[in-house]
């Protein structure tokens, strides 16, 4: 008998090559040293946060009052919210209050409120593949489906696709801009395209089809490329993000969940999300982490840096004959990979001491995610092991 559900185990042993791989990964650096391997599995962001955040979140540490860190309303503290929304209001190009502000534990934690919201068991939500892999998991975690669609080999949308994969059961269209993994940007123009179709299908059914943004990179973007406002595009659209790459925070789990004032039932959807925060056990976005971004919502990253990482990379895999897209933003790459077994190369990238992730976890196999969260040198060092493992691949 199994200790824990069926549907975890089989969550476990269907995940079971991915933590192969980092068990690979860790074996290698146990045995050569971290620095003799070069490891573009993760995309934990490698840079300090900007000064301006360590100095709001002392300050906030410094803030004692009565219930400081106490609960507080389920949707966030109201000023955050406030602060927040007016930020959101002109990234997103529609007018936005605190009432249309969740904040909420990171991006994951704002798309399970979102899901837990909209869903009803058997519910399907359509996404562009290649996707992130844990939107599987988030769908599913409220009775959803995940419904993937091919995209177009520049990665954008696959308008056509997109159509002939909603049906009577979707009730949400994800995106995810800059992606991850493709560091592909959509366009404002099949953005305009995707809202009049989901503007025709949502009148016909007499109930909307959600537009759900998933923007933790919005700030990641490359030099000439611009992330369209994406709540100014179709009434019925939501926006999940976090601080997580642009403040390089992860691991401090905060993030808001912005919805579009003129979403049909707007108000419920709001409450329906602010109780989701509470009964999926967030309660609340962390009362610290809340207080230091508000005070420093203009503040990023060097994005400069990513972009330098991304010319060094591009060089790198192109001297070594790999062919792929340049990523607009974000810090992957998408190569394809030079056989049609990514899993296979991916272990031959191993055996040069190079960590890669198969794009098969992605729901696109032939491809491998390459994350640039690492220093120049370790991009330099593996210029080599890229180019041996290709030409070992095609001997
Ligand atoms: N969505 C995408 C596309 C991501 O890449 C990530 C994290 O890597 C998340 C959501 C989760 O973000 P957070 O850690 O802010 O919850």
């Amino acid at each position: 008998p199994s200790a824990v559900s069926r549907k975890m185990r089989a969550f476990m042993e269907g995940g079971s090559w991915i933590r192969k791989m980092f068990e690979e990964g860790a074996r290698l650096k146990a045995r050569h040293g971290a620095d003799a391997v070069c490891d573009f599995s993760l995309g934990n962001p490698d840079l300090s946060p900007p000064e301006a955040f360590t100095r709001s979140l002392w300050r906030a540490c410094g803030e004692e009052a009565p219930l400081a860190h106490g609960y507080m309303p389920n949707a966030g503290y109201g000023e955050v919210r406030e602060r927040v929304a007016r930020h959101a209001a002109v990234e997103q190009g529609v007018p936005l209050g605190a009432d249309d502000v969740l904040m909420t534990c990171g991006a994951a934690g704002g798309l399970n409120v979102v899901f837990k919201a909209i869903l009803d068991p058997g519910d399907e939500v359509v996404v562009p593949a290649p996707y992130f892999v844990e939107y599987r998991y988030y769908v599913d975690n409220h009775g959803g489906v995940l419904v993937p669609v091919p995209s177009r080999p520049d990665f954008g949308l696959d308008l056509a696709a997109i159509e002939a994969a909603v049906g009577p059961r979707t009730r949400a269209v994800l995106l995810n801009s800059p992606n991850n993994p493709t560091g592909v940007i959509y366009d404002a123009e099949s953005l305009a395209e995707l809202a009049g179709l989901l503007r025709r299908v949502s009148a016909r059914r007499g109930r909307p089809v959600y537009l759900v943004a998933d923007e933790p990179y919005r700030r990641l973007a490359f030099s000439g490329h611009r992330v369209p406002p994406f709540l100014a595009l179709y009434p019925d659209s939501l926006v999940a993000t976090s601080f997580s790459k642009d403040l390089s925070v992860p691991g401090e789990r905060i993030g808001y969940v912005a919805v579009n004032p003129a979403a049909a039932g707007r108000g419920e959807l709001l409450g329906a999300l602010t109780l989701a925060n509470r009964i999926l056990g967030y309660v609340n976005a962390p009362a610290l982490m809340q207080r230091a971004v508000a005070a420093c919502l203009d503040a990023c990253v060097d994005v400069g840096v990513y972009e330098r990482r991304r010319d060094r990379l591009a060089a790198v895999l192109e001297a070594a004959g790999y062919e792929f897209q340049l990523p607009m933003g974000t810090f992957y790459f998408f190569p394809k990979t030079p056989i049609p077994d990514d899993r296979a190369f991916v272990r031959l990238l191993q055996e040069e001491r190079i960590l890669a992730v198969p794009g098969s976890g992605f729901g696109a196999p032939g491809y491998m995610r390459v994350a640039f969260c690492v220093a120049d040198e370790v991009i330099d060092r593996a210029a080599e092991g890229f180019r041996r493992a290709r030409e070992r691949a095609l001997a």
